[in-house]
This record gives C-alpha cells, sequence and structure tokens, in this order.
C-alpha cells in the first residue's frame, strides 16, 4: 500500500483530477501493469539537451472492472504531446498503401460521391485524405499538430488544426457541416476526454452516415505480450466489449468489425446512431463471444498480464548481459515510440546498444528520451558491424530482416524482444 504525503499528492496533480474510469466513472481498483517511469516517448532528445532534466511519469496502467477499459492516468496533458509532433504518416510506405486500399474500400461501400462529406479526425499530414481527391469526395481533416496538418494544406487537403470535441462538432453542425464517414484511425487511444470526443463524432455524423475507429486489440496485446505498446500517449487500450460500452453510452451502435494485422493485430470497427438502419454483422457478435471466451470480461484475466511483462524483461536482460560477457557488440535497429517503453522499462542503455538507426533522417544525430542511446542512419550497422541487432519495432520485423539480410556476411543475428526474446539467424532465413 503506498502512503502519499500531501507533498506528493500535489505533485500528481493530473492523477487527483481523475479518480475514475475515462469512459464509466467507475472507481478504478485493479492493476494491468506498472512498467515503471519513463519520458513521454516521442520527445527524443537533441545532443545539448542531454545534460537537463527530462521529466519523467509513470506508466502505471489500470483497468475498469465495469467496463475493461485498459487505461493510463493522464499525467502528460494532450497539449505537451500532440500541438508539434514528430511522427509523419507518410514516412512508413505501407501506412500509405493501407490508407489508399481503405479509402477506395469505404467509398464503393458506403457509396459516397461529390455530395458525401468525409471527416478525418488527427488526420496527420493528410496521408489518408489525399486519396479522396481524385474520388471527388469533399473532405475535412482535423489535426491540433499544427506543423503536420501545414503539410496536409499543402498537399491539398482541407485542415483544421483544433482538438476535436463536443465544442468543435457543435461549430462544424452550425456552418451545416455534417458527416457521411468520420475515420478516426489510431486516435481513440490518445483521447483524454473520452466522453467528450464520441460525443462530439455523434453531433457531427448524418442520421445514416457511418463511423470507422481503427484500433489495436488489447486481446492481441495481452495474448502476444505487447507490453512495450503502452505508453503515455496512448491513454486507453480497447476491446470490442469495451467499444460497445462507448457506443451504448453514446446511441451508437456496432454494425461491424474488421481485425486488421496493423500494429500487431488491430480492430476496424464500424459504429451508426442507434436509430440507424444499417443491421449489425453476425461477426460483430461472434467477436464479442471470442473475448469473452478469451477472458477479457474477467478483471483476473487482466491481472495476470504483469507476470508476462516482468519475464519478457527478465529472459530479454538476461540474453543481453551474457552476450555482453561475450564481449560481443549490440546495436538496436528503429527509434519507435514502443522501443523506448522497452528500453526504459528494461534499463537498456549504451551500456548494452552502442547505437540505434532509423530511416526518419528527423532523428538522426539525436537521443531516445531516458536511456540516451544516439539514433544513427542505417548505414551506421554496415560500417558497425555488430555481433546484434535488436529490432525495437518488431511490428515491421519480416521488412526490416528482408532489408538487412545482408548482415549475415559479417554473422550478425537479430533479436527479437517480443513476446519473449527470440534469436533469428539471417544466413537461415528463407531466401
Ligand atoms: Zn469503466
Amino acid at each position: 500500500m503506498n502512503i502519499q504525503t500531501p507533498e506528493l499528492l500535489r505533485e500528481t496533480k493530473h492523477e487527483s483530477a481523475q479518480t475514475g474510469c475515462r469512459l464509466c466513472g467507475q472507481q478504478l481498483r485493479h492493476k494491468f501493469v506498472d512498467l515503471g517511469m519513463s519520458p513521454p516517448c516521442e520527445s527524443i532528445l537533441t545532443a545539448d539537451q542531454l545534460d537537463r532534466m527530462e521529466p519523467f511519469f509513470p506508466l502505471d496502467v489500470l483497468v475498469c472492472e465495469s467496463c475493461f477499459l485498459v487505461q493510463l492516468k493522464e499525467y502528460v496533458g494532450p497539449e505537451e504531446i500532440f500541438t508539434e509532433y514528430g511522427y509523419f504518416s507518410s514516412y512508413a510506405t505501407s501506412w500509405v498503401a493501407h490508407a489508399k486500399t481503405y479509402c477506395e474500400a469505404i467509398t464503393q461501400r458506403l457509396g459516397l460521391d461529390e455530395n458525401s462529406f468525409v471527416v478525418e479526425l488527427a488526420s496527420n499530414d493528410g496521408y489518408l485524405l489525399q486519396h479522396f481527391k481524385p474520388l471527388g469526395i469533399p473532405m475535412l481533416g482535423i489535426e491540433p499538430a499544427a506543423n503536420v496538418a501545414e503539410v496536409a494544406k499543402a498537399r491539398g487537403v482541407p485542415t483544421c488544426v483544433e482538438f476535436f470535441g463536443v465544442a468543435l462538432a457543435q461549430k462544424l453542425v452550425g456552418e451545416g457541416s455534417r458527416a457521411d464517414l468520420i475515420i478516426g484511425n489510431n486516435v481513440l487511444a490518445q483521447v483524454p476526454d473520452l466522453n467528450d470526443f464520441v460525443g462530439g463524432i455523434k453531433i457531427l455524423l448524418k442520421p445514416e452516415g457511418t463511423i470507422t475507429l481503427e484500433l489495436p486489440h488489447i486481446e492481441k496485446l495481452i495474448g502476444h505480450n505487447q507490453f512495450d505498446t503502452i505508453y503515455h500517449e496512448h491513454f486507453s487500450y480497447f476491446s470490442v466489449t469495451t467499444i460497445r460500452h462507448m457506443a451504448w453510452r453514446h446511441r451508437l451502435k456496432i454494425v461491424d468489425v474488421e481485425e486488421l494485422p496493423t500494429h500487431g493485430g488491430s480492430l476496424r470497427i464500424y459504429l451508426a446512431h442507434e436509430a440507424s438502419g444499417q443491421k449489425p454483422a453476425p461477426r460483430v457478435d461472434e467477436l464479442l463471444e471470442r473475448e469473452a471466451r478469451h477472458g477479457l470480461t474477467d478483471v483476473t484475466t487482466y491481472a495476470a498480464f504483469a507476470d508476462k511483462a516482468q519475464r519478457a524483461k527478465r529472459d530479454l536482460l538476461f540474453f543481453l548481459i551474457t552476450a555482453k560477457n561475450e564481449g560481443r557488440r549490440i546495436c538496436g535497429y528503429g527509434a519507435p515510440g514502443k522501443g523506448n517503453t522497452l528500453l526504459n522499462y528494461c534499463g537498456i542503455g549504451t551500456d548494452f546498444l552502442d547505437f540505434t538507426v532509423d530511416r526518419n533522417p528527423y532523428k538522426h544525430g539525436r537521443f531516445t528520451p531516458g536511456m540516451h542511446i544516439p539514433i544513427l542512419p542505417v548505414a551506421a550497422i554496415d560500417e558497425a558491424k555488430p555481433d546484434y541487432i535488436l529490432i525495437l519495432p518488431w511490428n515491421f520485423k519480416d521488412e526490416i530482416m528482408e532489408q538487412m539480410r545482408h548482415v549475415a556476411h559479417w554473422g550478425a543475428k537479430f533479436i527479437i524482444p517480443i513476446p519473449y526474446v527470440t534469436i533469428i539467424d539471417p544466413a537461415e532465413l528463407r531466401k
């Protein structure tokens, strides 16, 4: 039991501001996992920042016994994270292709045309909405990060630089805009006030309109031990069960759900107004039943997760310590947000990894938050010829190992940290 002094309580003002579940208000009493203290994962550092104080916040995750929303308290305000954002969706080529396929399919499915109106929430640099342009469909992006919104506008994607919620939805409806399709891809997790956000969606949606939300599936996070996908920018982690509860609170309903391989296993959930004529597809109930079978409606399933994360940490550290004791050299590949959770939780600094590399030139010459590992261009691996390469964005591991299979020439091997440490010899990869 923690005994908090009044000073401590005052310092954690974000914590005291929120005492119940972000979705249903139930008092939170059950722990999912405690990953210790970590800096905001997107705040990579320049060389002159290394000697300064760096903010660390708890990565202490709880689960609601009533709606089963897995959640972090709002330690870091969205203004601190999203107003100047280092992530441009267009850098990931496979991501842009995924967006194009979606736009073409949804246009056909909903019969969208030049009289329709599409809104994307957290539209980033317009990587998705740009595909509606050749189809002649009017659209609007909503993106709070001004620097990425500028890129979208330059691309011809009209973008409103604001946070979305009830107030903005009312303003748009007042101006005569209501949406046939509202898209929210990988945004729901980043919303501190879920009910204000979903309330806004409800207001902005036409009576027969459709909402599609893409989000990582907590079933996969638990099943594949993806504890490193937890970070401060992600306040919430969802199952279909929880989304059904969220929809119910706002007089919406789930009409369809698809499973996608993105982010280690995601859901695309289709929602409509409760009163809409759209009928739910049978696979909605099938997925809800599967979640119940996998224990996602039982709080003890969530409580068991911490043991898995701790075991993965011990296994990875055991391997790295043994390799270093044998005089091996190790470097990282990638500097994604999830990498920083893993590195900080396990305490892996330059005592284990000489450096890491990334394809995004914005990150070159900078350092990972907390652990201060230098980020270099990918070519640094060919120069250093390390014995092991720890792949941090393991969701792209096949793509990365294919691009880097030449490291077999000097006998290097890949380390995959999740679900549990695995070593892969590129010489043994199938041609
Ligand atoms: Zn709840």
